[in-house]
């Protein structure tokens, strides 16, 4: 077999399309292998609008990075002709191995996918010899795609959470399916607020929804949030999940903690043991947290009331929630009254939990728990970092799209090459 045939065969190439001729750049580091592609002589062509094969009317060399072959870069070349279709006029051909404007062939494209599934999008450049660039290009197309054929016919609860694509600025938020066991998120948006709940209601319906068909949102306590989603979907209950709740209390114990700390010194080690878990503490920490409650400091009475959070938490029924509720917010209320204004962090979420109130009481009505939310926590985190040195919010949508929503299949039909 000739060296040409075996490139031809390598390629996935069919008739009348081969390997006519290659060379290899050896002034490059790392070397390039040329490969150049080529009709057979007298081959004719499928118009690309009915398919009548044709005459070709010109050609127009193009290339395509391929993958690489062993360490080198791999460049395939090929005149591509237009047909000239008596009824549709002249038109540029579609090659087999590869989308229009692609720039690279679809066995490349195939490999990249895989990459990208298990590795920063970083890494997989590295690994394929390309720019991140030109994969996230890649990645984007056919994310896209993907999720343009979601069905969401079946969708009756949603959750929403934002979260910042980058520290501090370029926020995206996210909705999940709370009835999806595997693979939740639905929809992903840049910015947050009202205008972010119309714009998934619009997905929606482009998506085989119905947002008359949506009985439940569970969603932060921001105002923004909780007007849209009663305004968009009429018919459903607005839940706020505990699991915001307790964030605005660690915020606020946070934020106690920072201006206290600016005022005197705290016991070291304060940072970590105010934020972890009772039961996760190391025997530092207990220490550290130890110190804080018998100097009489207010972070640590912030902390207290957010610890106290999960007393209201452990309750069986709607009924004792609810008493239990009211109750803290009254012995909260009256701890902080012998405090000045280094707790008004808590006094402020005090207010905010006292206004939602019935929505919060909701969660215990309601059957789908608040797992949902922290694991979406987790995919943020992992977001981050695959989409780590290229991230802006369309980069990071793409990625929390890849990893969480159910798209598997992202060529949609298996490449010809
Ligand atoms: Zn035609």
């Amino acid at each position: 077999m000739a060296t040409n045939d075996i490139f031809t065969l390598g390629l996935g190439l069919t008739p009348p399309w081969r390997v006519i001729d290659r060379r290899w750049e050896t002034g490059k580091q790392p070397n390039e292998l040329h490969l150049a592609v080529a009709a057979d002589p007298g081959a004719r062509f499928p118009c690309p609008t009915c398919g009548r094969l044709c005459k070709p009317h010109d050609w127009k060399e193009t290339s395509w990075r391929h993958l690489n072959f062993f360490q080198h870069a791999c460049i395939v070349t090929a005149r591509v002709p237009r047909t000239d279709c008596p009824d549709h006029g002249v038109l540029r051909i579609a090659v087999p191995w590869a989308r229009p404007d692609s720039g690279c062939p679809l066995l490349f494209e195939q490999v990249a996918l895989l990459l990208m599934r298990e590795m920063p999008v970083s890494a997989a450049a590295r690994i394929i010899g390309v720019t991140d660039q030109r994969l996230w290009r890649v990645l984007q197309f056919y994310v896209r795609q993907a999720i343009a054929r979601l069905d969401l016919s079946h969708v009756e609860a949603v959750a929403l959470d934002e979260t910042a694509a980058r520290r501090g600025h370029e926020y995206v938020t996210v909705f999940i399916d709370l009835d999806a066991a595997d693979k939740p998120v639905r929809f992903v948006t840049p910015g947050k607020g009202k205008d972010c709940v119309k714009a998934f209601r619009a997905f929606l319906l482009e998506h085989g929804g119905e947002p008359t068909r949506i009985a439940e949102v569970v969603c932060d306590m921001s105002a923004a949030f909780l007007a849209a989603a009663g305004e968009n979907f009429p018919r459903a209950a607005v839940t706020v999940d505990w699991f915001h709740v307790v964030q605005i209390f660690t915020t606020a114990v946070e934020q106690v903690r920072r201006a206290e700390a600016h005022r005197c010194v705290l016991p070291k080690g304060v940072r970590w043991a105010t934020l972890k878990r009772p039961e996760a503490l190391n025997a530092a920490q207990k220490q550290a947290l130890a110190e804080l409650e018998s100097g009489g400091f207010a972070t640590a009475e912030a902390y207290r009331a957010k610890e106290l959070l999960r007393w209201v938490r452990q309750a069986d029924t709607t009924q004792a929630a609810r008493w239990r509720l009211t109750h803290f917010l009254r012995h909260i209320d009256e701890r902080l009254t012998t405090w000045n204004y280094i707790l008004d962090p808590v006094r402020e979420t005090v207010e905010t939990v006292r206004r939602h109130a019935g929505r919060i009481i909701r969660r215990w009505l309601s059957g789908y728990s608040n797992a949902r939310l922290e694991a979406l926590n987790g995919l943020f985190q992992a977001a981050r970092a695959r989409a780590r040195g290229y991230r802006n919010t369309a980069t990071f949508a793409c990625i929390i799209y890849l990893i969480g929503a159910p798209i598997g299949d992202l060529l949609g039909v298996t490449p010809s090459t």
